[in-house]
């Protein structure tokens, strides 16, 4: 049976890897317990924390940079539909093909059809977030193409059979030993005497994909940034291997999410000084790659843009959630972050992971998807991501309205677990009497101490207090019970009033 849709389309939630399998605190745990993690992120952020600090502080203009860096974003989210129409026509007028993805599947569907069009069967890649969101090497290898990384860090892991665990430091959860074990066990051809020294590392990389790079005939990558009124896009990078991929291959796919646009070249400017300085701690990025449309001559012969939603205008929908599509992936909340310091990237289950990822995710594929209720309570609220964000995004806010929303969703019309205890408590405490009731059943707390005259677990919601510490058994008399008696007393001091 065939429906007619009326009126407007409904959103349609992201898909793809943007969903936590598992709740937060369970993955966290299990985290927690490696110890070599936790060393290795201690201090990979603590050196990125310290680098960001020095140049973001060498800069007089830095809170008005960041200023206005909110403040074009918020005008871009205001005017998307008309600017992506506009960098539509004008990548069309240089010789690009634009193409739509409502989600994931659409969008890898679109590049698979690319790629075989090409009938290579093998392809080079660029490190991007947009790609790993859709699941695209997968979804590539399924169907019988190897997609190849070439970012250092992106070739760590997907030699290593792993998942990235940080936005810009993908192997952050990785020692130079532990890369070194991974290089000799699945790089062909490498040196069998590879040392762990950084440098010898690098080299062996580079030999390796310095095949890839002179063979391939199609290269896919993501954007930093796409102009509206030129259809140029930029992607930004340390390494070069990421220029390489732009210009040597015949074709390039590029797959980039809604939000990348700025509207004016010149715009350029504010993000290019906000997202080094706050990415890896450096005044500039080492390389900027910056194309428009196809020149005969000169680079690929063959250009085709992927604009991806997938959950974007789910997000851009949530009036106090819309300006987490303000982030320009530099990972600065990440790296400030002490959840995300202990627990590492994989708890956060999507490819999104710290504070970032605890508000992206869930907007973008609703607050009810599989495990994604659960990311924005991983957070102590305490503010260090919204000091740090070069855009300021303000994610302890929108980490309480999704918890909000979580309620709201767990409720199912009957009053929640939380909503009956802080009724009750406010029926107790409204009166002093039902409070000295109440408070004559102290010493059965004490009864649940033990010995050690700690209580270890509490029942219901309370239980999440006791997962991680202990309740001191309650005193054997209330304080409130204390200077009654103390006040009777005529042995007792006197208040300080009626002494002076
Ligand atoms: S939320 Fe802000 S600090 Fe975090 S990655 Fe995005 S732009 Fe950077």
């Amino acid at each position: 049976m065939s429906r007619t849709q009326l009126g407007m389309p409904g959103l349609r939630p992201g898909s793809g890897n943007l969903f936590a399998q598992e709740k937060f605190p369970s993955a966290a745990r299990r985290e927690l317990g490696n110890t070599q993690l936790r060393k290795n992120l201690k201090h990979a952020t603590s050196t990125i924390r310290g680098k960001r600090l020095n140049v973001t502080g060498e800069l007089p203009d830095w809170e008005q940079l960041r200023d206005a860096g909110s403040a074009l974003k918020t005008a871009v989210m205001a005017r998307l539909p008309e600017l992506l129409e506009a960098f539509e026509a004008n990548v069309t007028a240089r010789g690009g093909v634009v193409h739509w993805a409502r989600d994931a599947d659409e969008a890898n569907r679109i590049i698979l059809d690319l790629v075989r069009a090409e009938g290579v069967d093998e392809v080079v890649k660029v490190k991007s977030m947009a790609t790993q969101e859709i699941g695209m090497n997968e979804y590539l290898e399924e169907h019988g193409i190897d997609a190849f990384e070439t970012d250092l860090a992106e070739l760590i892991v997907q030699l290593g059979h792993d998942k990235p665990s940080h936005i810009l430091v993908p192997a952050i959860h990785k020692n130079r030993t532990e890369v070194r074990d991974i290089f000799l066990k699945e790089m062909p051809g490498v040196d069998p005497e590879l040392t762990d020294e950084p440098r010898k590392l690098a080299m062996a990389a580079r030999s390796h994909l310095r095949a890839k790079f002179l063979s391939a005939r199609v290269a896919i990558s993501g954007a930093n940034f796409g102009i509206a009124d030129s259809g140029t896009l930029g992607v930004v990078e340390s390494e070069g291997n990421g220029r390489m991929c732009l210009t040597l291959p015949e074709t390039l796919i590029t797959v980039m999410g809604i939000e990348k646009l700025l509207p004016t070249f010149s715009d350029l400017e504010v993000f290019l000084q906000l997202l080094p300085r706050s990415s890896t701690g450096e005044r500039m990025n080492p390389y900027t790659s910056l194309w428009t449309g196809v020149t005969e001559g000169d680079g690929p012969s063959k250009f085709h843009v992927v604009l991806l939603d997938n959950g974007r205008t789910n997000a851009l929908a949530d009036e106090m959630g819309r300006s987490a599509l303000h982030c320009i992936r530099c990972s600065a909340c990440i790296n400030v972050c002490p959840v995300y310091e202990r627990t590492g990237g994989h708890a956060y289950g999507s490819t999104y992971p710290g504070p970032i990822g605890a508000i992206l995710s869930p907007l973008m594929t609703g607050i009810q998807a599989e495990e994604n209720g659960s990311l924005p309570y991983a957070s102590s609220l305490c503010g260090a991501c919204y000091d740090a964000c070069p855009v300021k995004i303000n994610i302890p806010d929108i980490l309480v309205h999704l918890r909000g929303k979580d309620v709201d969703a767990h409720r199912g019309g009957l009053p929640a677990q939380m909503d009956v205890g802080l009724k009750a408590a406010s029926w107790l405490l409204s009166d002093g009497r039902r409070l000295s009731a109440a408070e004559k059943l102290l010493p059965l707390g004490r009864l649940a101490a033990g010995r050690d005259k700690k209580i270890k677990k509490l029942p219901g919601i309370a239980a999440g207090w006791t997962q991680s510490r202990d309740i001191p058994a309650p005193p054997s008399q209330s304080f409130r019970d204390w200077w009654a008696k103390e006040h009777q007393s005529p042995e007792a001091p006197k208040a300080p009033e009626e002494t002076a």
